[in-house]
């Protein structure tokens, strides 16, 4: 590894944000140091959902996850249009965001991390190697910062039997979820909502889509909510939180290999906006009330359609130009869920029946419900195309 004697790696932060990329930074080869002001992470059960699942289990946090009382709960109801309620197939991890946070930032230091308690974070070093800024919304090293909105959560506990679904719903002002024990009431009031009885108040969270205008600047970098923290009703944070500190790991290991850091930081830009494009869409798509589209039957025969091309991709912990599949929208996608999409290319270059693809998939340890939805999401972005059954063929 060529980064220079005397230059490091900090983090500023100790959420789960920073205690990923401090882990997958140690699998690397670094020891990156980690910056606390010891600001307390409000607690509240949040669900993860199953696409994360393979990161936490790389990160190697199955302990974190028991301390953090994580329980693995199947399907989360959605009432957001309640006349029409549905359940969302699939497996959510049911957990404490700060305990798992805490116990995250402990496994780290068990494997070497050091954290430097300071009172006020400092400006970013100026001869650090790299700069890892997990400060969460606060966006310590990367301002200027944008918002859409201006929508907070009230969070209360409330008793809950451990193991049931999760649930949101809407009425005409605000929202509800609730997840285990943690009931949160997301509003644009000014004063704190009240809890049902019973209820133990626990405090406000900003809940408004939120991201920092330039995600990699120089050699600093933004993960987690610092980067871009999405509005809770999509429940991806966690997974966010995850999947940016694999990607930044990603992007430092190759600045410490190449002179020239412009591809792996365009890499990380372009992750960070899709990310955000997508979701902001995906809001807007509510706005206009229009319900989610319900799951379609499978055709009962796909094969590829997708444009095969080459695009940035992170490969065995660096970026490199490699092949992918291409989309109208400029952006490329490699695997989805864990699974290769030119594996499809391969697999249905002639027409194939969905179930024989179905079966690859259960083959690759990928559940039921999350391999139609892979299907599924590859059908829309026209990777793979239905084919028409001849009914007059005997
Ligand atoms: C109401 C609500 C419900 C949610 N529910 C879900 C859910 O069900 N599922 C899900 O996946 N996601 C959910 N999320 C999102 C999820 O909580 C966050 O995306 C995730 O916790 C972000 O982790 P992080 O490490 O980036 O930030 P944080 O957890 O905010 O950690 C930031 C760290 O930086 C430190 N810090 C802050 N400011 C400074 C500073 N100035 N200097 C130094 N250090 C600083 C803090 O002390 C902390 O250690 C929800 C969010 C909200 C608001």
């Amino acid at each position: 590894m060529s980064i220079e004697k005397g230059s490091e790696i900090v983090i500023a932060g100790t959420g789960i944000a920073a205690a990923a990329t401090a882990l997958r930074l140690v699998s690397l080869g670094f020891l990156p140091r980690l910056i606390s002001i010891q600001r307390a992470i409000m607690p509240g059960v949040e669900a993860i959902p199953e696409a994360a699942f393979p990161l936490i289990r790389e990160l190697g946090l199955d302990r974190a996850v028991a301390l953090a009382g994580g329980k693995i709960v199947e399907g989360f109801e959605n009432a957001w249009i309640r006349s029409d309620p549905v359940l969302l197939p699939g497996r959510w991890l049911h957990i404490e965001r700060s305990v798992f946070a805490s116990a995250a930032i402990q496994e780290a230091v068990a494997r070497g991390v050091e954290i430097s308690m300071v009172r006020r974070l400092p400006s970013v070093p100026a001869d650090c190697f790299a700069a890892v800024d997990a400060t969460g919304r606060s966006a310590a090293w990367s301002r200027p910062i944008h918002r859409q909105g201006n929508q907070v959560a009230d969070l209360f506990e409330i008793p809950a039997a451990a193991a049931e679904r999760g649930r949101i719903e809407r009425t005409p002002d605000r929202w509800m979820y609730r997840i285990g024990s943690t009931l949160g009431v997301v509003s644009t009031r000014s004063r704190p909502s009240h809890g049902p009885p019973g209820a133990r108040y626990l405090g406000r969270r900003p809940a408004f889509p939120q991201w920092c205008e330039d995600p990699v600047r120089g050699r600093r970098i933004a993960v987690g909510d610092a980067a871009f923290a999405y509005d809770p009703l999509a429940g991806h944070g966690i997974r966010f939180a995850l999947a940016s500190a694999f990607a930044a790991a990603s992007v430092i290991q190759t600045w410490s290999e190449k002179s020239d850091t412009a591809p792996a930081s365009r890499f990380y830009r372009d992750f960070v906006n899709q990310a955000r494009i997508r979701h902001l869409e995906f809001l807007d798509k509510l706005e206009l009330d229009q319900p989610p589209a319900p799951p379609q039957p499978l055709p009962e025969k796909v094969r590829f359609s997708g444009r095969r091309g080459t695009a940035e991709l992170s490969i065995e912990s660096r970026i490199v130009t490699s092949d992918a599949v291409l989309f109208a929208d400029q952006t490329a996608v490699r695997w989805l869920g864990g699974v290769d999409l030119l594996e499809f290319e391969h697999l249905a270059r002639k027409p194939v029946t969905s179930a024989a693809l179905l079966g690859h998939l259960h083959s690759l340890g990928v559940s039921g419900a999350r391999a139609r939805s892979i299907m599924s999401w590859c059908l829309r972005r026209g990777v793979l195309e239905a084919i028409a059954i001849n009914t007059n063929t005997p």
